[in-house]
């Protein structure tokens, strides 16, 4: 349907194209669009306008109400949270008791409640009043007559805890609290690797090319920022890295942080959504806040597109306000943290949320390919010369042999061949050498487990490409001649 306003709208934007930091226009623009009743696109021109400068308490207070009508509670419970933490703001503060009762938080909204009555003495407090005393009523099917909240309105009210009451146990909150002495720190710390700070880029064989754009792109923004800034270029953001399993990605997000001794926590997308299935937001806030705290920090995400799946396919509110959390943090991250970088990795780039590769979030994108000649060769010193007679091997052949194999499918031949030679010894009850032949027997009928992934891949490279964005893996491609 037209509305009276779209040929407007049309000519702002068009405007905006032009000069994306004129904030009247983003302004007018999100006006409009309300009236047009585009809320979603109305939600982005405010962000858009405070991203230009907007005056943030103002055009927060806009923004906000926004969100939470469209469900986006996540993104309105940091932005409100963020501008009260600074400044006091009475209609903020309503819509903050609001924003945790649409998310179920009774507790919070119940804290939230109590102080707005304190700041706010005499306010009109009738939208929750209601609540409180159905809150109030004693439950029929409890024989204690305790209260309780029927929903997360009534909830709301319900009358805070006695000041020398234990607050009622929440294990999410308790994880969060890293660095106390709480002993739910151990669990915490325990969930995640934060990563082996001796593995630098000395232990990626190979990937030369990668590794000189991440020492220019993102090594050098971060340890030199004084200069960068004086550019008004900045440093930190996000880095996709896509290619077939097993081709180093992790290794070499990892050996990122050992390069710019960062901090590194690795966490797979499916274990935050397992055991948090409800509170995953809430994990994802905490991590960052952790990141922060610990800066430098490299947070890497593993199996993004299990994140990152457009969210219309994914359908459920669950996944999309797991997004929009994501989407928000590293929004976030780009306006006040130069020290945190994140990397994500996906063997199915293609199945990436296209929102999380808009301009600060992940608008680096790297190809990790299966290792070159040299970097097999490279793979191979690492491991087989480290084997009884592994010295004695040419690895230059056996690197021959094996064209397109991952860094773990070489890996995995190695310990194949050194079991031929440890099994010779059990017989002998000598230490016996591994052999160009145990390599040679076990090359037969063995191939690249990059295979599959590389003839699915040739399908978007030609026909998905869409802004250059999978360039390096058509290259690749091309260069193999294998597809
Ligand atoms: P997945 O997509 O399955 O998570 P990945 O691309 O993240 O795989 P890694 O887990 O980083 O791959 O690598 C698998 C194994 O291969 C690791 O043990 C790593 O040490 C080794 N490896 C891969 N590439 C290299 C490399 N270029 N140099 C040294 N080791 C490598």
């Amino acid at each position: 349907m037209t509305h009276t306003n779209d040929p407007v709208i049309e000519a702002l934007r068009a405007s905006l194209a032009a000069d994306p930091t004129n904030i009247p226009v983003w302004l007018h623009l999100a006006d409009l669009l309300l009236a047009a009743d585009r809320p979603t696109e109305a939600i982005d021109a405010l962000r858009n306008a405070l991203q230009a400068g907007a005056p943030e308490v103002e055009t927060s207070a806009r923004l906000i109400p926004l969100l939470r009508a469209t469900d986006q509670v996540a993104e309105a419970l940091i932005r409100a949270e963020q501008i009260l933490a600074a400044t006091q703001h009475q209609e903020l503060h309503a819509e903050l008791i609001r924003i945790h009762q649409q998310r179920g938080d009774l507790e919070g909204a119940t804290q939230e409640l109590q102080s707005y009555r304190e700041r706010y003495p005499g306010a009109d407090t009738a939208e929750w009043d209601e609540a409180q005393t159905a809150a109030e009523k004693p439950d029929p099917d409890t024989s204690s007559g305790e209260t309780v909240a029927a929903t997360p309105r009534e909830a709301a009210d319900k009358p805070p805890a006695a000041e020398d009451e234990e607050p009622p146990h929440d294990p999410q909150l308790n994880l969060i609290e890293v660095g106390g002495s709480d002993e739910d720190d151990d669990d915490w710390a325990s969930q995640f690797d934060w990563g082996d700070l001796h593995v630098t880029f000395a232990d990626v064989a190979g990937l030369e090319d990668v590794k000189r754009q991440i020492r220019l792109r993102i090594i050098a923004p971060m340890e030199n920022q004084d200069v960068y800034r004086a550019f008004n270029r900045k440093a930190g953001g996000g880095i996709l890295l896509y290619g077939p399993p097993g081709c180093g990605k992790t290794h070499l997000a990892r050996a990122t942080a050992g390069e710019c001794g960062a901090n590194f926590v690795a966490i797979g997308i499916h274990d935050i959504v397992d055991k948090y299935w409800g509170e995953s937001e809430k994990m994802i806030h905490a991590l960052f806040d952790e990141a922060r705290r610990k800066a430098p920090t490299i947070l890497f995400f593993d199996e993004f597109d299990a994140l990152g799946s457009p969210r219309g396919n994914a359908g459920s509110q669950f996944w999309k306000t797991m997004v929009d959390q994501l989407l928000q943090e590293m929004d976030g991250m780009q306006s006040n943290n130069d020290d945190v970088l994140i990397f994500a990795a996906t063997n199915v780039p293609w199945n990436v949320d296209s929102a999380f590769r808009r301009p600060g979030r992940f608008d680096r994108t790297f190809f990790v390919p299966p290792p070159d000649l040299k970097g097999r060769e490279g793979i191979l010193d690492m491991h087989a010369t480290k084997l009884p007679g592994g010295d004695a091997l040419s690895l230059r052949k056996i690197a021959k042999a094996t064209s397109l194999f991952t860094g773990a499918d070489l890996k995995s031949l190695c310990e194949r061949a050194s079991e031929d030679a440890l099994e010779r010894s059990l017989e002998s009850g000598v230490v016996q050498n591994v052999t160009q032949t145990d390599f040679d027997n076990e090359l037969v009928g063995m191939d690249s487990s990059a295979l599959e992934w590389l003839a699915s891949a040739k399908n978007y490279a030609r026909y998905g490409n869409e802004g250059g964005q999978y360039d390096e893996l058509k290259k690749f491609l091309k260069r193999v001649k294998r597809w």
